[in-house]
């Protein structure tokens, strides 16, 4: 029996194909939360220089050692395809993915984006999902609604941990309002070096006083280990340009102007520099002035608070596309499903 009638036997309905777009730092990290799922299969993975297929189901202990030893998965024997133009020549094979997970930089500003127009100018139907973190980036995305639509594909933005999960959160705590005068959010990450997040931290280094997106895009790998040796590693980043705000006002829920983000990230040590939370401020119909405060366990690392919530929205999504349901949805407005 292979893997996925393995799989399908334990389900009515057959699991879930996905593709993770991106390699590196939450890419894998994905294909590992995936390999503890039974609604959900692997079947397709590119990242810069190459993509694998396989219909069965990928290796994901492979596709790992594969990217991590020679960098790019593409050098899989015998699933794999060595290509500079992976995503499109991955959707141009036409093999049947139910939906992807976008992992990938968004680097230039509008990549994401520019990737949602390929997967509608090659007719390609289903699921996509990002964990993209820039206001001006969704609303980009936003504005994609109708030719999503007429595409049949049911695109789901902003589901990773912030925005994603946290501003959920915010959405679910506005519940006990009458009106709401404030979400904070604010996160804390640790990872043990840089590189293994990469775009994450070259996107931080965006939102820094001084920098920008462009900026932190053109720095050398160098050029970021001498700012990140400035700061003994740590990040501190205010006032960010983060979707949270967007999201909760297209939800309905507050205003953009009332939401702010910030957070510290250490790039040399695992352990979270501040607990990451979310702050909801408003009046209760009793006119009472109340905070809720929703906090991460210091132990659920960001590739846990991200891949998670992006394949429960993606899950989410796939019950959506099923109902004919397209277009684009947000974290905020969707609630995201268990998958198991
Ligand atoms: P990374 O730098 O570790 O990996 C990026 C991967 O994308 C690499 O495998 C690379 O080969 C691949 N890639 C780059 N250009 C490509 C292309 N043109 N075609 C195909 N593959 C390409 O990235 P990361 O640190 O894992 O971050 C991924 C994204 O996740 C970033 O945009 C980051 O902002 C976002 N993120 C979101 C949240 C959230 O909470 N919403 C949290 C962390 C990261």
């Amino acid at each position: 029996m292979n893997p996925e009638s393995v799989k399908n036997s334990q389900n009515i309905s057959p699991a879930i194909r996905v593709g993770v777009l991106g390699f590196g730092g939450l890419g894998q990290a994905a294909a590992k939360v995936l390999a503890g799922k039974r609604e959900m299969i692997l079947v397709a993975v590119a990242d810069q220089k190459g993509f694998a297929y396989a219909a069965e189901g990928l290796d994901i202990k492979e596709c790992i050692a594969t990217y991590q030893s020679q960098g790019s998965v593409g050098y899989l024997e015998p699933v794999g395809t060595l290509t500079n133009n992976s995503i499109q020549d991955l959707i141009d094979t036409q093999q049947p993915v139910d939906g992807y997970f976008l992992a990938l930089p968004n680097l230039p500003n509008d990549f994401i984006p520019s990737v949602a127009k390929q997967f509608i100018a090659a007719a390609w139907q289903g699921v996509l999902v990002d964990a993209i973190k820039r206001t001006s980036a969704v609303e980009q995305l936003l504005g994609m609604k109708e030719e999503l639509q007429a595409a049949g594909i049911t695109y789901m933005t902003g589901c990773g941990a912030t925005p994603g999960l946290l501003t959920a959160a915010a959405a679910l705590a506005a519940q006990s309002y009458a009106e709401i005068h404030k979400v904070e959010i604010t996160f804390g990450v640790g990872i043990a070096n840089w590189e293994a997040y990469r775009a994450t931290v070259r996107e931080d280094i965006g939102h820094m006083p001084g920098y920008s997106v462009e900026a932190a895009r053109a720095m050398s790998d160098a050029e970021v280990e001498a700012l990140l040796d400035k700061t003994n590693g740590v990040l501190t980043l205010e006032n960010m340009e983060h979707a949270d705000d967007i999201m909760l006002e297209v939800a309905g829920i507050v205003g953009r102007d009332r939401v702010t983000v910030g957070g510290v990230v250490d790039t040399r040590n695992p352990k979270k520099p501040l607990s990451t939370n979310v702050k909801v401020t408003g009046r209760t119909f009793e006119g009472k002035i109340s905070t809720h405060t929703f906090t991460l366990g210091d132990e659920t690392s960001m590739a846990a608070n991200v891949c998670g919530p992006a394949f429960g929205y993606l899950k989410a999504g796939q019950q959506l596309h099923q109902r004919s349901i397209y277009g684009i949805f947000t974290a905020a407005e969707i609630m995201p499903q268990f998958v198991k």
